[in-house]
């Protein structure tokens, strides 16, 4: 058994990444300046984004962009039970209503006839994730959008270098919010961005920004002025230039962290796929996934324990994992103003029951790997029903 316990996410920061974070504050400008500028650059140019603004989360990216959408009271906004509840709660700040759906069996991305059936004429958003980095079905969104004439925004918190039919989620024109918190693929401590055509990038620019119709570090620097205006009452959700200092190495740094992120999946793949008891995540030959996590689901009857207790087991071999989600419709506030059961969303409650998260990042050696595969294969098979 492992002797030291190993963590199911842990950031993969290095010296390059502190010594541009010292760099920064040794210049007159720490939070949004010329990194931020640079950082907005080359995520364009990676993501091939129409244009992107930097925010300071992915949860802010949603906001603004309901906003910057005309999303208010009276409007309905599409989105799937199993996500982080950021997804819902976003739609709750503007006033309107999520509706929530369930999701495909096999990948846990939002089901295109549970969205059509929920379409009603205030539907104004489809809010669709790219759960665990694996691309929903953007055609069949796409038809199901343009008929109804509602909007799609897509939350792209796992979904950095994700490929739907060969193209990068972030370079369509609809607005898409990615997330760079400490956790995710690629991290700038906190974090997020929103890419889009530019009038709509550029209008989530400034009510992210107090609704200042100029950008504010332009002001202090010989090119600017000392004027702006405020054309509405808008959020403080600006980067700093002290996490898009991170964010530039990182971003360096991802292709290789995402082969790492393919190898580890890969030696799970092969360490797993002869247990009947696990079901194992899959990519459609259509995707590409970012691999953002890893998510086993023990099958139904196949095992004399439950999910719980195999996640004791693994803490037990010292393996960290965690579940990802508890379904919004089950969490209190949901279930109590909207009245749902765990049944509304059928394959999102029954996934939850039996899933957890094996660790998936960067750092993993080969070894560490195996240890994950050891624990997991010792307790599913003392643990046959
Ligand atoms: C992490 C996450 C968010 C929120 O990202 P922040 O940058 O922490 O605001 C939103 N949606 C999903 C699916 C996430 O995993």
């Amino acid at each position: 058994m492992r002797k030291e316990f190993l963590s199911y996410n842990p950031p993969s920061i290095g010296d390059e990444e502190r010594s541009e974070v010292m760099d920064t504050l040794r210049t007159p400008w720490v939070t949004t300046g010329p990194k931020t500028k640079a950082f907005e650059a080359a995520l364009q140019d990676y993501l091939q984004a129409p244009s992107v603004v930097a925010l300071n989360s992915c949860t802010a990216g949603l906001h603004v962009a309901l906003v910057a959408l005309g999303v208010g009271p009276g409007d309905e906004v599409i989105v799937p039970a199993m996500t982080f509840c950021a997804t819902a709660n976003v739609v709750e700040h503007v006033g309107a209503k999520p509706v929530l759906v369930d999701v495909c069996p096999d990948t846990l991305t939002i089901s295109p006839e549970a969205v059509a059936a929920a379409i009603t004429p205030r539907t104004k958003v489809i809010l669709p994730v790219h759960y665990a980095g694996h691309p929903v079905q953007m055609d069949e969104l796409d038809a199901l959008a343009e008929r109804h004439g509602i909007a799609i925004l897509e939350d792209a918190a796992h979904a950095i270098s994700t490929r739907y039919k060969g193209q990068l989620v972030g370079s369509r024109k609809n607005l898409a919010a990615f997330s760079f918190y400490a956790t995710k693929n690629l991290t700038t401590v906190e974090g997020g961005c929103l890419t889009g055509e530019p009038a709509l990038v550029e209008k989530s620019r400034i009510i992210g920004h107090h609704g200042m119709n100029r950008d504010a570090w332009k002001r202090f620097d010989r090119s600017g002025s000392w004027y702006y205006e405020v054309v509405l009452p808008g959020f403080k959700y600006n980067m700093t230039d002290m996490q898009a200092a991170i964010g530039l190495v990182q971003l360096k740094r991802l292709e290789r962290f995402q082969k790492r992120r393919r190898e580890v999946v890969a030696r799970y793949e092969a360490g797993f796929k002869d247990l009947a008891a696990l079901e194992l995540p899959v990519e459609r030959d259509w995707a590409h996934s970012s691999w953002h996590l890893y998510v086993l689901r023990l099958r139904a009857g196949a095992l004399r324990i439950d999910r719980n207790a195999f996640i004791d087991g693994l803490k037990e071999r010292n393996i960290g994992t965690s579940v990802h989600y508890l379904p919004v419709h089950m969490h209190p506030f949901y279930r109590d103003k909207y009245g749902y059961k765990p049944a509304d969303c059928p394959v999102a409650a029954d996934a939850y029951e039996r899933m957890l998260s094996l660790p998936l990042h960067a750092e993993l050696t080969d070894a560490d790997v195996d240890d994950v595969i050891q624990a997991v294969r010792e307790l599913v098979q003392s643990n046959l029903a």
